[in-house]
């Protein structure tokens, strides 16, 4: 009679894997699910279905051509499927599937409001939700700044540039820039944040709130503390940066395609 004790099924597997395999990628994605919706205080409302791919080929040969070579993870636009190739040939299947469960819960969380968020700020906090521990912000704004190109957050909303390093580039700004607000608000701020605009509120007004500013004058300053982190560059941030910036593109590209594509069929509702 306790419903606390009512399991949640928030994931179910399928694909050409062992079952093994699924239940020990359910398990995964369950762990990591109740992290992500602890630090957003949004909550996956129906059960994803992860189509787990057993190589990168078969992943591939799905997604269709649209997709990156070397793409690995999908979350659809509604947030009820995502596909991951569950090799972890090109990136650990842990990591690609934290950043897609931060898509889908945000998509499935906010429902139609999650359009009112920025790209970079979607995609940002995917990366940095995602992870299991939070990195420096110092650091991370210092790898943007030793990009020779910096695109403005302003246009980063809709979408993302259409080459590998211009794509990988606005991946990593947008990682460093929901990195600089988490900084400021903590979890609690951007929780609050995100259940404003839950609330049917427009970004830059639970952005003001949040953090008295702007959204112009956000991303501004944004800018500026790129400016002022090339203390943070180090020689072996280069060669680092770069590895970074191309794997953190991949999952990206993918969720954009995906949702131009609308892979999604429509038997989910309800
Ligand atoms: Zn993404």
């Amino acid at each position: 009679m306790c419903w606390a004790q009512q399991a949640r099924a928030a994931f179910l597997a399928a694909g050409e894997v062992s079952a093994k395999e699924k239940s020990r990628i359910v398990r995964m994605a369950e762990q990591q699910a109740q992290r992500i919706e602890g630090r957003l205080g949004l909550r996956l409302r129906r059960t994803v279905l992860l189509i787990l791919y057993p190589n990168h080929r078969a992943f591939v040969a799905a997604m269709g051509k649209e997709i990156p070579r070397l793409a690995v993870g999908v979350a659809t636009q509604t947030g009820n499927t995502i596909h991951v190739d569950a090799s972890g040939a090109l990136m650990a299947a842990e990591q690609a599937l934290g950043h897609e469960i931060v898509h889908a819960v945000l998509a499935q969380g906010l429902g139609t409001q999650v359009q009112a968020l920025p790209l970079w700020f979607n995609e940002g906090l995917a990366q940095v939700a995602g992870e299991r521990s939070v990195g420096q912000v110092g650091a991370l704004l210092g790898r943007v700044a030793q990009r020779r190109r910096i695109v403005p957050l302003s246009a980063l909303r809709q979408g993302f540039p259409a080459t590998d390093e211009d794509s990988g580039v606005a991946y990593l700004e947008a990682e460093s820039a929901a990195l600089l607000l988490l900084d400021e608000t903590g979890w609690e701020g951007l929780e609050e944040l995100l259940a404003d605009v839950g609330r049917g509120a427009d970004f830059g007004a639970a952005l003001k709130k949040a953090t008295g500013e702007t959204l112009p004058q956000f991303e501004r300053r944004w800018q500026q503390e790129v400016s002022h982190a090339y203390r943070y560059v180090g020689a072996e941030l280069l060669v680092d940066g770069l590895i970074f910036g191309v794997m953190a593109a991949l999952a990206v590209w993918a969720y954009l395609v995906a949702r131009r594509r609308r892979l999604e069929t429509r038997d989910e509702e309800g």
